[in-house]
C-alpha cells in the first residue's frame, strides 16, 4: 500500500478488524519509512463469490454468515469477538486471493480451521477432530451445537 504521506510502498499492518456491519475489513497500517498511520478498508462484493455446497447447490458467500456460524461453534470456548474478526478477515483475504467465482464450502471450512488454529490452539484441536468428519461448515456447526446442547 502506498503511503499517502510520503509515497513509500512498504508498510506494516498493526490491526485487522471487521467492521461492525461485517461487510468490510479495516486495517490499521503504518508506513515503514515515515511511520505515518492510516487505515484501509477492503470489501468483498457478495455477488463476486458463490459457495458450492456439498449437494451442488450454490449460495452467495456471506462474511456475516460465516462469522455468526463460527461464533455459534465457538460459544463454549472463549474465542473473543476480536479473534473472530481475525479469523473471518483471514478467510475473506484468502478467498479473494484465489480469484475464483465459485468456491467449495469445504474450502471455506478448511480456511476457517486454519485461521482458528492461529488464534486459539485449544479450540482448534477440539473442533478439528469434529470438523474432519464433515464435508461442510454448516454441518460442522450444527454438530458442534448439538454436542454443546447435550452438556
Ligand atoms: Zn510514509
Amino acid at each position: 500500500m502506498r503511503c499517502p504521506k510520503c509515497g513509500c510502498l512498504d508498510d506494516k499492518v498493526n490491526e485487522t478488524r471487521m467492521t461492525k456491519e461485517g461487510d468490510a475489513i479495516r486495517r490499521r497500517r503504518e508506513c515503514a519509512d515515515c511511520e505515518y498511520r492510516y487505515t484501509t478498508r477492503e470489501t468483498i462484493s457478495p455477488t463476486e463469490l458463490m459457495v458450492v455446497k456439498r449437494d451442488d447447490s450454490r449460495e452467495e458467500f456471506s462474511a456475516i454468515k460465516l462469522r455468526d456460524g463460527l461464533r455459534q461453534a465457538c460459544w463454549k470456548r472463549t474465542v473473543s469477538e476480536r479473534d473472530l474478526d481475525c479469523i473471518v478477515a483471514e478467510v475473506v483475504e484468502k478467498l479473494s486471493s484465489l480469484e475464483k467465482r465459485e468456491v467449495a464450502s469445504r474450502t471455506i471450512g478448511d480456511l476457517a480451521m486454519r485461521a482458528l488454529r492461529k488464534v486459539d490452539q485449544v479450540a482448534y484441536v477440539r473442533f478439528a477432530s469434529i470438523y474432519h468428519r464433515f464435508e461442510d461448515i454448516d454441518e460442522f456447526i450444527s454438530e458442534v451445537n448439538s454436542l454443546s446442547d447435550e452438556r
